[in-house]
């Protein structure tokens, strides 16, 4: 998911072209204004946490855009291609290493497992909005 603060600085573009040129496959997308209890339900594990209420205000604060991104071991790599949470220890090369300077204003997220993966898709998309579809590009990535 691309954060309010990537949209705003115009940086949608950049963040899918990434992803693109990796070998992702793209299943759905969209731009979306997360009303508050979508954004406590996503990020529920760190309700406890001291940032919790600034990370609602922050996902809330604009539109981010959706993303449900396939391939093999898609989650682990989009997760190197994003780099670290805080974007002054992103390597560079990777999105927040690039593009951001504060952990929170780190402009995108990235599901941190598979299983959080699909709990995510589920909760972000409706049915319906995911395009099941096959890339002219697949097997000249996967051989
Ligand atoms: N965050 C924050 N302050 C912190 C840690 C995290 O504002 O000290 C925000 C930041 O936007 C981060 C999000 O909370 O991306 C979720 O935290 P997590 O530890 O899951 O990091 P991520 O998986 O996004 O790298
Ligand atoms: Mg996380």
């Amino acid at each position: 998911m691309i954060k309010p603060d990537g949209v705003q600085r115009g940086l949608v573009g950049e963040i899918i072209s990434r992803l693109e040129k990796k070998g992702f496959i793209l299943k759905g997308l969209k731009l979306f204004q997360c009303p508050k209890d979508l954004a406590q339900e996503h990020y529920k594990d760190l309700k406890e946490k001291p940032f919790f209420p600034k990370l609602i205000d922050y996902i809330t604060s604009g539109p981010v855009v959706c993303m449900a991104w396939e391939g093999d071991g898609v989650v682990a790599s989009a997760r190197k291609l994003i780099g670290a949470t805080n974007p002054l220890q992103a390597e560079p090369g990777t999105i927040r290493g690039d593009l951001a300077v504060q952990t929170g204003r780190n402009v995108v997220h990235g599901s941190d497992s598979p299983d959080n993966g699909k709990r995510e898709i589920a909760l972000w998309f409706k049915d319906g909005e995911l395009c099941d579809w096959d890339s002219v590009q697949t097997p000249w990535l996967i051989e």
